[in-house]
């Protein structure tokens, strides 16, 4: 018997309409629509009917097929069913910060410090409630993925990752989380700093990673993060590249290591701002060696178009990650919130949408393929990039979806829309509804 059935839903690289059946939390079949569609209703509020065959449709639609063998039908009208959102990086440890922490200079010397001085008055409840509050926002929002970096430095220790451990669980009903063991602070110049990092692996981080740009040494903080890496078998995920300086690029030293300890699909890079600087055949050829070397690169728009080019009095660069041109040479890239409400990024709210949004007009990405690569960058290749299996809109797969009040992935895309209903491992977990009111004057 089927749990779900998702019928006249539009797909992202599909022509027609399909019905999408689900059984034990995966994806039994993906086959042309069996009823007429009713066009999408011009009151988005209305869409993605919600219908349970122990009561009869309220709103009139058929339900789409004879189904006393479906427990639930979901009539998705036209409207755009997308994979469960992958947000392959976030910091949930210092999300909504900005209630203690007022930006000044708003720059990023302002950023580590103040923050740095804000996690010495961390508690555990205290970034539980804030993540708590995220993670919620998150899932309801329809990102069923995330990749969360959670510092570990003789500042914090332990303590962000005691907070997430058991928020990981207490939300897996809705959401995927990852933790990344991350090195803010450097590395090289502690010698405790390993250890710590060690310790936070052995007690349940999935990955490990660094900033290795903030480290005297950046060489040997990346190398000490292979290291780690080796010893528990796990993904690493740098903040690399990041800033306008005129440093050299450490890309070379990560594709390096990778090959060298046949890390190869297993290394993601996030920032990489310093790329949007070289000229196209640099760019080509760091873009070759990263395909190569199978590491994914992730853009992080809304921190970086706030935080690049400060020292530009006017015609200011934006410094995003030319993630569409690394695409084009077959490196595997995604787009990420990284932060929101805090020092790093004053603005956000969470919804990975809008930051397909924000990517495509700073990239240009205007056409209809370059919207389904911005879509497929908050999507399938973010979770590869999260080294994710069995994800996606594929029969045997897991049912993490999202009925979008969209028909097209341009409209998707470009308008990140209110109305969606979020499926975890075939459960509605969440959905969305625009409420709107018109008072018109009676003159009128
Ligand atoms: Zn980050």
């Amino acid at each position: 018997m089927l749990d779900l059935a998702i019928v006249n839903a539009a797909l992202p690289s599909r022509q027609g309409y399909w019905d999408i059946g689900i059984v034990d939390e995966k994806i039994a079949y993906i086959r042309p629509a069996t009823s007429s569609l009713h066009p999408p209703s011009q009151d988005l509020s209305t869409e993605s009917g919600l219908h349970s065959n122990d009561s009869s449709p309220s709103n009139g639609q058929p339900n789409g097929q004879p189904n006393d063998s479906v427990q639930t039908t979901l009539d998705a009208r036209g409207h755009l069913v997308i994979p469960g959102l992958a947000d392959a990086h976030f910091h949930l440890d210092k999300v909504s910060l900005l209630r203690r922490c007022v930006p000044k200079r708003g720059d990023f010397k302002e950023a580590m410090e103040v923050t740095l001085a804000a996690k010495r008055e961390f508690t555990l409840p205290d970034i539980q409630a804030r993540a708590s509050r995220h993670i919620e926002q998150a899932i309801a929002f329809g990102t069923s993925f995330m990749r969360s970096h959670v510092e570990v430095d003789p500042t914090i220790r332990l303590l962000a990752l005691e907070a997430l451990l058991p928020l990981r669980d207490r939300y897996a009903w809705g959401i995927d989380i990852q933790l990344a063991v991350f090195a803010q602070e450097g590395i090289t110049h502690d010698s405790e700093i390993p250890d710590l990092l060690r310790q936070a692996m052995a007690a349940g981080g999935d990955v490990i990673g660094s900033a290795p740009y903030v480290d005297a040494s950046p060489a040997e903080n990346i190398r000490t993060i292979f290291d780690i890496a080796e010893e528990f078998d796990c993904d690493v995920d740098f903040h690399l590249d990041f800033l306008d300086d005129d440093k050299p690029l450490l890309a070379p030293v990560v594709i390096e290591e990778t090959q060298r300890r046949g890390w190869q699909g297993r290394v993601c890079l996030g920032h990489m701002t310093k790329l949007a600087a070289l000229s196209p055949e640099e760019l080509q050829a760091i873009a070759k060696q990263l395909a190569e070397a199978g590491i994914s690169v992730l853009a992080l728009p809304a921190s970086d178009l706030y935080m690049m080019a400060r020292q530009d009095s006017h015609n200011v660069r934006r410094g995003v990650a030319p993630v569409h041109t690394l695409a084009a040479h077959g490196v595997n890239v995604g787009l990420a919130t990284n932060n929101v409400q805090n020092l790093f990024t004053p603005f956000g709210d969470g919804d990975l949408l809008k930051i397909c949004t924000l990517l495509a007009q700073v990239l240009h990405l205007g056409n209809v393929s370059q919207h389904h690569l911005c879509l497929e960058m908050a999507t399938q290749s973010a979770a590869q990039a999260m080294g994710i299996k069995h994800y996606g809109l594929t029969v045997g797969h897991s049912a993490d979806l999202v009925i979008l009040g969209a028909e097209t992935v341009s409209e998707a895309v470009g308008s990140a829309p209110i109305e969606r209903t979020i499926l975890k491992k075939g459960r509605i977990v969440a959905q969305n509804k625009l409420e709107r009111q018109f008072f018109v004057p009676s003159e009128a």
